[in-house]
């Protein structure tokens, strides 16, 4: 009789940005869906969730998705709750998405990151730094990508789509060494989890490289991009409805909401959101028709449709947590009436 290896996964309690971290429960029948999972617990105290003294905090699987790396695997996705299993941990900002069904919430978001070894990007001299930017975004060839970087992408490809993430598509992105994946999803909460299993998955993928993820939103000053989760984002009413009376609307909430945003994208993005390198000032918000120098940059097909579609918010960061993201996305359309 084979046994099943459950990988339980959840973020940890560290600001400003939480860990992934994970547990191997072994069961006897295969899990058909995320209700066949149980619930688990760990030691919080060891995940700066919990004291000492009372450390148990308890897993409640909400996703589960086959791993293709290990013999009848599969990963887990959970939240954080406190003992009593229904009130959801401090650190859980999953539980603190407004998801309305009604508002019909579609999610693409565009997660960047650096591949590193010994400290350095992929491909990258031990010192100083390597040609200009330029003909690195969608590369190819040794001068442009080096040498294991492209292997180490396809994989994580792979095991994403074998586990059932809705990927649509990688590229290498503007500096060496740094690459994006795309995931969409019509569901914010679904969406945010399939990027923190896309997230561990590379990690897992990346130890036997001796390869490690660099998330931060601006790894290098200087001439160098630094790297975003931008976030697409409709509703039922933005695609359905739209026009230009509803779009303003919108901006003024999102201008209203700057600080909140900005708290909720991620951190040290002052370093990131300058006005060059294809972003906006931290400080300052703007729109504009395909304007990648914009915070929200509306797509030439959204306003040839009477400004219906969807809606592409620049200033999330890498690292930034896409539960948060999102949460703040749907509080801010929340408030703009739609009739
Ligand atoms: P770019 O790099 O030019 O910004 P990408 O192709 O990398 O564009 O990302 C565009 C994202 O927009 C994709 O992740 C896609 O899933 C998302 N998207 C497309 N249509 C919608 C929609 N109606 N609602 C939400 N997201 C969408
Ligand atoms: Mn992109
Ligand atoms: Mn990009
Ligand atoms: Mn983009």
């Amino acid at each position: 009789m084979p046994k099943y290896k459950l990988e339980y996964i959840w973020l940890d309690g560290y600001q400003p940005v939480p860990n992934l971290r994970g547990k191997t429960k072994v069961i006897n029948e295969a899990p058909q869906s995320v209700e066949d999972c149980p619930l688990w617990g760990f030691d919080g105290s060891s995940t700066q969730q919990a004291e000492g003294s009372n450390s148990d905090c308890m897993l409640k699987p909400v996703g589960l998705y086959p791993d293709a790396a290990r013999e009848n695997g599969y990963i887990v996705m959970c939240e954080v709750m406190m003992p009593d299993c229904t009130t959801p941990h401090p650190s859980n900002y999953r539980a603190t998405i407004l998801d309305d069904p009604e508002m019909e919430a579609w999610f693409g978001l565009e997660q960047e990151y650096f591949l590193y070894h010994n400290k350095r990007p992929l491909g990258w001299p031990n010192d100083g730094f390597p040609d200009p930017q330029g003909e690195y975004y969608t590369g190819v060839g040794y001068a442009n990508v080096g040498s294991v970087a492209r292997e180490i992408v396809e994989q994580h490809l792979d095991l994403c789509l074998d586990a059932g993430i809705n990927h649509e598509g990688i590229n290498a992105e503007v500096a060496k060494g740094q690459w994006e994946f795309q995931i969409f999803s019509k569901g914010s909460k679904k969406c945010a989890d399939d990027i923190w299993v896309a997230r561990y998955l590379l990690l897992r993928l990346c130890e036997s490289y001796k390869v490690d993820v660099e998330w931060h939103c601006k790894p290098f000053l200087g001439d160098w991009n630094g790297s975003g989760m931008h976030c697409n984002f409709s509703t039922k009413h933005m695609r359905e409805v739209g026009g230009k009376d509803y779009f303003m609307k919108l901006m003024d909430s999102f201008e209203k909401n700057i600080d909140e945003h900005i708290a909720a994208y991620g951190p040290d993005n002052h370093l990131r959101l300058t006005g060059l390198h294809e972003t906006q000032s931290i400080d300052k918000f703007s729109w504009g028709i395909a304007d990648r120098g914009a915070s929200i940059r509306v797509p030439h097909s959204f306003a040839n449709d009477d400004y219906k579609g969807y809606l592409e918010d620049r200033r999330p960061n890498s690292q930034g947590d896409p539960y948060q993201i999102c949460s703040r996305i749907l509080k801010t359309i929340a408030e703009v009436p739609t009739s």
